[in-house]
């Protein structure tokens, strides 16, 4: 199914555009949405493959994907993969490689642009698999949904254009061009808090640049990747350019970052993983050819900065917003809130009632605002951090949990220090940490006292701080007067500093240089030699 060059060069030619969202409020999407989770429901606890060299292969060896919403219910069966597995996956992305890495550009643009098409067209379908198994509200879902979109139309967009004609100093005597070629077989390895665009976009950008890969999805959301590798199928993409490996990350992440023929990692996730794979991946081996690239993006201890000439409502709904979307769980979740000292108390009263507005509960109901935590593990360890937020600071709202899923309150706990443990690690959940400053200065300072350096946003309206934010507070994606998350594709290029990782800017126009190299080709013409000499020959 993929297109023809005449039909890519035309999509192509017209200019990347954000998918918008669905709206919710007109009544056939309402029902189209309730229908697919209806489908949905009915397809709930199957057993599904690994696909090996576009083979499908049964395991006898599962494990389950929970819906943590309703524990009990399994969203479907995935297989474990063993090492030896490991090893054939590597191995056919490796042969699919030889052939995948000549078929030209336009082609595999193709496929993204015949990709998005179909996940369009499946766009109910695919919001209700993550409204099951992570537990996303239809809002939080569709743009995960419409986030993977983007990503395949505009990294097939950005492959053309580093396919084309790159502009060199030209020089008289001598032909030059430069290329851009694919690394080889790579490692994608995702997160499960965008388990449709995080894992689309990493796997999309490293075909579409000409390597294959090994996809290991999150074990608490194989099933849309699996949807996604499905589509692949369905697209007639060959097999091996894509496989899809289950397992636990534990398990087999290191014969996967360690093998001789992975060329590179690409992986979002935590800051302890993000460091292992880093340091797994620079040790050479026996036999190895090459530098292992990575492409790392980490974890985050966002902040939400209000100083005194801020809206001070539009600084609480966006502190809200910024810390309690898909239950605290993004990287760029707002999770701490900087108030300077002379609207401290009106901007947190704020925060507190609009907090208790927020509707927490089932959500595959459409106006449910939050869901569940993902997992039990996640329930425990953010359970805990609120224990540990009780007594460093004051617990303003929520704190509760209930069952039979994993539902936590949103939580704010108040008048903190800034060096608390709930105001420096991340807890990747419901809870915010509010901290008082002394004015901007202070704020700003505290802002940036963590390790990691992601995203942030400060809401005022003197144009001098917003030039002194330009420039002082260090993040990779700093937001005035808006909410810390929302990033969009071509708008937003996403990537954090410090130990948020190696600020690849996903969806930025630098993102498909990653998994590439350059190649610089230079032919004398005929004539006498007119070149002068250069450094580094
Ligand atoms: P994890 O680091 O736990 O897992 C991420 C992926 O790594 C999963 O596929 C996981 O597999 C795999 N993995 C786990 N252990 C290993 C290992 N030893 N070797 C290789 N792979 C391994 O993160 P989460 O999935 O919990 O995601 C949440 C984290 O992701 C947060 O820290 C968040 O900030 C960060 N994140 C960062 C973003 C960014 O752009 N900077 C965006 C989104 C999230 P398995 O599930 O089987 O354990």
């Amino acid at each position: 199914m993929a297109q023809t060059i005449e039909s890519v060069s035309s999509r192509a030619q017209t200019p990347f555009k954000n998918a918008p969202l669905i709206d919710f409020n007109k009544p056939e999407n309402r029902q189209a949405q309730m229908e697919a989770l209806e489908q949905v429901r009915s397809e709930l606890g199957q057993t599904h493959p690994l696909i090996i060299g576009g083979k499908k292969i049964t395991n006898q060896d599962t494990f389950a994907s929970i819906n943590p919403s309703q524990p009990d219910q399994v969203i479907g069966y995935f297989a474990r993969a063993t090492v030896e597995q490991v090893n054939e996956a590597v191995q056919a992305a490796a042969t699919a490689f030889e052939s995948w890495k000549r078929v030209p550009a336009e082609e595999r643009a193709g496929y993204l642009f015949a990709a998005s098409d179909l996940l369009q067209q499946r766009r109910f379908y695919y919001n209700a698999w993550m409204i099951y198994e992570v537990g996303k509200s239809w809002v939080e879902a569709d743009a995960d949904t419409a986030e993977a979109i983007d990503f395949m139309e505009f990294y097939a967009r950005e492959m053309l254009r580093l396919a084309g004609e790159q502009p060199l100093v030209r020089i008289e005597g001598e032909d030059n061009q430069l290329v851009y070629i694919p690394l080889g077989v790579g490692a994608v390895i995702p997160p499960w808090n965008f388990p449709g665009a995080i894992m689309a976009g990493m796997t999309s950008a490293s075909i579409v640049a000409g390597n294959t890969v090994v996809l290991k999805p999150a074990s608490t959301s194989p099933m849309i990747a699996w949807q996604f590798v499905r589509i692949l199928e369905e697209i007639g993409l060959p097999g091996g350019v894509v496989n899809f490996l289950t397992g636990s990350g534990s398990a087999i992440g290191d014969a996967l970052i360690e093998h001789l023929q992975v060329r590179f990692i690409a992986f979002t996730g935590s800051r302890d993983v993000g460091l292992r794979i880093n340091e797994l991946a620079a040790k050479p081996r026996e036999g190895q050819r090459w530098l292992k690239r990575t492409i790392l993006e980490m974890g985050g201890k966002d902040a939400v900065v209000v100083d005194e000439t801020a809206d001070l409502d539009a600084a609480a709904d966006g502190i809200v917003a910024s810390a309690f979307g898909f239950q605290g769980q993004k990287c760029s979740a707002g999770s701490r809130a900087i108030i300077v000292e002379q609207v401290y108390d009106q901007v947190l009263q704020k925060v507190i009632e609009k907090t208790k507005q927020l509707k927490l509960g089932d959500v595959t109901q459409p106006d449910t605002y939050m869901g569940p935590v993902v997992d039990e593990n996640a329930l425990k360890k953010i359970t805990d951090y609120i224990e540990i937020g009780k007594k460093e600071g004051d617990l303003v709202a929520g704190g509760g949990h209930h069952g039979p899923g994993y539902f936590i309150e949103p939580t704010v706990i108040a008048n903190l220090g800034p060096y608390a443990r709930i105001a420096q690690e991340e807890i990747f959940g419901p809870v915010l940490a509010v901290i008082k400053a002394k004015d901007f200065d202070d704020a700003l300072h505290i802002a940036n006292a963590t390790e990691y350096g992601l995203t942030g946003s400060l809401y005022s309206r003197d144009q001098q701080r917003i030039e002194r934010a330009k420039e002082e507070y260090f993040v990779g994606n700093l937001y005035f007067n808006r909410k810390s998350t929302g990033a969009l594709v071509g708008v937003h290029p996403f990537g954090g500093f410090n130990m948020s990782g190696t600020d690849s800017k996903a969806g930025g126009r630098d993102y498909l240089l990653l998994f590439t190299q350059a190649k610089a080709i230079s032919a004398k013409k005929q004539g006498p030699d007119t070149r002068r000499e250069g450094t580094g020959e």
